[in-house]
């Protein structure tokens, strides 16, 4: 099970459903170990305003064997 995580200025994937507080560190499908700000956690009154990471999304596509995005060309 995979989730999403912003953390330092992007919104990176990681492999379990447990939730990060801030200042937890994990290593992202794309291989980055990034660290949780305050204004990452949602449940804190951050917001989810960053760019999503194409290195995480085409990891988790991989993985969940969901097609990659074609802008609408089959
Ligand atoms: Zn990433």
């Amino acid at each position: 099970m995979l989730s999403w995580q912003q953390a330092e200025g992007r919104r990176h994937a990681y492999d379990g459903v447990f939730s990060l507080r801030p200042g937890e560190s994990f290593v992202a499908l794309c291989g980055a170990e990034v660290t949780v700000a305050r204004s990452d956690v949602l449940e804190l009154g951050g917001h989810w305003l960053d760019a999503t990471c194409w290195a995480c999304d085409a990891v988790w596509r991989d993985r969940e064997r969901i097609p990659c995005f074609t802008g609408g060309v089959p």
